[in-house]
């Protein structure tokens, strides 16, 4: 008797959980198709039909191998400039920008960027707005903000200097009253904060870059410092329109950053981090995809390719192609993607008009761009 009740009741609760499970599945499907009925889609084959923009390009040359694949796939393109201690000095790459936008105005802007080597002086925000004067005169139509400002800067008594530092104000409010937009790299994915071990996806390069793998000098500050300064700057800062490069350094989870995007309503981020989307999509392909249909009006695709001198012009142009493609085909269709080291997923599949937000419209009215 007792044994039967026992039964009875295990295939009610399974019965039970059964139905639940059911309805929840079908649910998730009726979203998607609710989606998918009231929505159209671009295909592989429109890639080179839409105006696309690129917000993150990094170019070290004068070479124009990069821009004439822009124009063949149909992209735009804001060209960064870095103060980053390897690589060619910022002025340099300002001279290449600045040569570029003259031959190119349609094709591209530039954002510019203003040293922290005198931070100490007493003339530093007023030597820095001067220069950020001139480059904007020179066709500058964004700043960004580097690492280097977390992460090397110190002050006289030799303690970081950190992207909400009271120095910084008077620069940032200078920025946000004449409108334009900042681009910050504040801090580093949260990897470099963990054990190689531990890491997601940047194992190869913390493994060669030692310097750093923030992991081994605990003397720097933490991964949440560098994001609570940002997120504090930007509460001092309302008005300042903000992109955070690399999905504002919170790659690795949708939620937090879904939070920043909520708390601070000139925030958008850009998609460079493309293998944690695809992680994402990967371990919650209908989260990630309402993920972008929520925000689709801050999120703003980007690569973060660095274009040097080549030496096979070809191959570099095919790279750059195949890339943008790649990128396409996860965004704008449903078809099984490789992550390699994870497995098989299948690309999102977003709305034309989410795509032409993403792709073009956010960019271009963050950045005030209004070139045909
Ligand atoms: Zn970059």
């Amino acid at each position: 008797m007792n044994y039967l009740f026992q039964l009875k009741y295990i295939i009610l609760v399974s019965v039970l959980l059964l139905c639940i499970s059911c309805s929840k599945s079908r649910k998730n499907n009726r979203v998607e198709e609710v989606i998918d009925k009231s929505a159209t889609y671009y295909s592989i084959e429109d890639f080179k039909l839409i105006k696309k923009f690129d917000i993150h390009i990094h170019i070290n040359t004068d070479e124009t191998h990069f821009i004439n694949q822009a124009k063949d796939d149909n992209f735009q393109f804001l060209d960064i400039v870095d103060d980053r201690p390897f690589g060619l000095p910022m002025d340099e790459q300002q001279k290449f920008a600045i040569h570029h936008l003259e031959n190119f105005p349609d094709r591209m802007a530039f954002a510019t960027t203003f040293s922290v080597k005198n931070w100490n002086n007493d003339d530093w925000v007023e030597n820095t707005i001067l220069d950020l004067k001139h480059s904007f005169r020179d066709g500058a139509t964004a700043v960004k903000i580097w690492k280097n400002i977390g992460m090397d800067l110190r002050n006289e008594t030799g303690e970081f200097v950190m992207v909400n530092d009271p120095g910084l104000d008077p620069v940032l409010d200078f920025l946000a009253k004449n409108n334009i937009p900042v681009i910050g790299h504040n801090g580093e994915p949260k990897d470099c904060w963990l054990p190689l071990d531990k890491m997601t996806f940047s194992k190869g390069y913390y493994s060669s870059h030692p310097e750093y793998h923030m992991y081994l000098h605990p003397e720097y500050p933490s991964y949440n410092d560098q994001i609570n300064a940002r997120d504090n700057m930007l509460q001092k800062h309302p008005d300042l329109k903000f992109v955070g490069a690399h999905l504002g350094s919170l790659e690795w989870s949708l939620d937090e950053l879904a939070i920043r995007l909520d708390q601070f309503p000139n925030m958008s981020v850009d998609l460079t981090r493309m293998s944690n989307l695809k992680l994402h999509t990967l371990n919650n392909r209908q989260k990630t995809r309402d993920f972008f249909m929520k925000y689709q009006d801050r999120l703003i695709y980007g690569t973060d390719r660095a274009i040097n001198v080549s030496t096979d012009s070809i191959s570099l142009k095919k790279n750059i192609h195949d890339g943008w493609v790649s990128d396409w085909n996860f965004f704008v269709t449903n078809e099984k993607i490789i992550l390699k080291g994870f497995g098989e997923l299948r690309g999102l599949k977003l709305p034309q008009k989410v795509i032409d937000k993403i792709y073009y419209q956010n960019a271009v009215t963050v950045l005030g761009f209004s070139h045909k």
